[in-house]
């Protein structure tokens, strides 16, 4: 494994510091959080909480830099948002290695996190002239014209599970819209948010983009409540949506979209192309990667009768060959949770498993070995004969846990696929596709595959039914989104 401590150590430097009108500052009031690496739960650096105060000199930022930047040309902007992506992919390594550390994801597949962001980051750089007007037709001696205008400040709340794909690909559909935005990484992995304020600096006037660390209740709370943000976007748990929505309420009537949790289905029908659909219930499930902490998991595997018994051999052998190491490993498949807290957590799910009389088939411990003496390890976990009365089949763990249920009767297999508060995604095998068709017409997901699981496709809007979310991403509705209609009715 290639020694990157020097590296760290200079990556390292200068983040207490958050970008505020295109300066770096500490927290005014001089508050810090710690942030870990949870393969080894050693302290990486500190950086700042942000106050009341400081959120109060980040709106101000944003919103004074608001008229200049709206007035630029949208291409200039978009070309902007590409020249951004560009840097990201010329440091692809120190920011898959800043993610790496700060995540417990492995290194590899942080690299493809970035090449991936910045890829969304041009999609919506070449959208740019999609933010057309119309012209509609009227009584004679009037014209009726409608403009997408932005908001002005835009507030841009992340999780922790992908932090500089989240952190740069969600600013640039507000950006190309004209909007000005606030920024704020979740509290356990802000170093490449942070990173990405580097150039940041470079590329857009002072306080277009203001970045802020900081935590939920006190950061995230202030930025969402201020009245002078108008738009905000939280990608994050289903209990900091419904916050979200009453800390907007608070400051006033703003447009808020939530792109939240999910407990996922996959069906899998008898005639299912068996070995595609065992890589599949893997990928989909998103062991390597992040660890099964990914929203759009499907983390409940719906196996018919007839196959499931060699369904469930053959995805427990396949399961046992994911390479789990330590995240800077290149080798490494499947790294460590984030933090104690999702380590913890997912261990309460496990016990609960157990507990409530499902079967575990798979894993359900810490990987054996020295290497593994400390982090937040855990191997793939498989449970069979989960029923839907269980908890582990009906609450998002966020953490490597899948439940295997069986089934036989179509309906019934629906209705328990429907059967949960969420609604993110949902996979069906079958090779027959009009079966599988009428069967994710019947399923209440926003976002669903036929033979496939796991992927994105640009382009195709991403989001949740149901308490999974509100509005659409990753697609020209994220874009106009971020924009309001006006509309101009003249008197020829
Ligand atoms: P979280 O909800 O705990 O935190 C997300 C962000 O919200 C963090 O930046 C946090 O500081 C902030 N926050 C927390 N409380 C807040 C408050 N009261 N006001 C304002 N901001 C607040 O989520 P997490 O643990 O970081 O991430 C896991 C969750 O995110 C899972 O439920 C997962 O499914 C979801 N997620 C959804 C998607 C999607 O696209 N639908 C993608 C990734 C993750």
């Amino acid at each position: 494994m290639e020694d990157y401590r020097d590296r760290i150590q200079g990556l390292l430097q200068g983040k207490e510091s958050m970008l505020i009108r295109g300066e770096w500052a500490k927290s005014r009031s001089g508050q810090c959080l710690s942030t870990d690496n949870p393969a080894t739960e050693e302290k990486l650096c500190e950086v700042s909480l942000a106050s009341e105060e400081d959120v109060e000199l980040a709106v101000d930022a944003a919103a004074r830099a608001f008229p200049g930047w709206r007035q630029v040309d949208p291409f200039e902007r978009a070309q902007r948002v590409s020249a951004l992506a560009n840097a990201l992919r010329q440091h692809a390594e120190d920011f898959a290695l800043l993610d790496a550390i700060d995540s417990g994801n492995p290194l590899t597949a942080m690299k493809g996190d970035v090449l991936m962001t910045a890829g969304i980051m041009d999609y919506f750089a070449a959208l740019a002239g999609e933010l057309k007007g119309q012209i509609l037709p009227g009584k004679p001696g009037m014209l009726h014209t409608v403009f997408q205008e932005p908001y002005g400040v835009v507030v841009r709340i992340i999780p922790f599970n992908h932090p500089i794909f989240f952190a740069a690909c969600k600013i640039a559909a507000p950006l190309v819209a004209g909007n000005t935005v606030i920024l704020k990484p979740a509290e356990q992995t802000p170093l490449s948010a942070l990173e990405m304020g580097k150039y940041v600096k470079e590329f857009f006037p002072p306080g277009v983009v203001n970045i802020v660390t900081g935590d939920g209740p006190i950061t995230g709370s202030a930025l969402v409540r201020h009245p002078k943000t108008r738009r905000i976007a939280l990608t994050g748990g289903v209990d900091t949506g419904r916050a979200v929505l009453k800390l907007a309420a608070e400051g006033g009537i703003k447009n808020v979209t939530l792109e939240l949790g999910g407990k996922n289905p996959m069906i899998v029908f008898p005639d299912a192309d068996m070995e595609k659909a065992v890589e599949s219930a893997v990928v989909g499930m998103n062991f390597h990667w992040c660890q099964g902490q990914s929203c759009g998991s499907t983390s409940r595997l719906f196996l018919h009768k007839k196959i499931h018994d060699e369904f469930l051999d053959r995805l427990i052998q396949r399961t046992g060959r994911i390479r789990i190491g330590l995240p800077l490993d290149s080798r490494t498949e499947m790294g460590c949770l984030v933090s104690k807290d999702q380590y913890d957590k997912t261990f309460r799910y496990i016990e609960l498993g157990k507990k409530e009389g499902a079967k575990l088939v798979a894993g359900g411990s810490r990987p054996e070995g020295e290497i593994f003496s400390k982090g937040y390890f855990v191997k793939p976990t498989i449970f069979d004969r989960v029923e839907m009365s269980m908890r582990i089949a009906r609450e998002e763990i966020f953490g490597p846990v899948l439940s295997v249920l069986v089934w036989e009767d179509y309906e019934e297999v629906v209705e328990k696929a429907n059967s949960v508060d969420y609604g993110l995604t949902a996979s069906v095998w079958s090779r027959d596709l009009r079966l599988a068709y009428q069967t994710a017409e019947r399923l209440e997901a926003g976002y669903l595959w036929i033979n496939g699981s796991s992927r994105h496709f640009l382009g195709v809007p991403f989001g949740g039914f149901k308490q999974s979310g509100i509005g659409r991403e990753e697609s020209v509705e994220e874009l106009l989104s971020y924009t309001q209609v006006k509309a101009v009715n003249t008197a020829l």
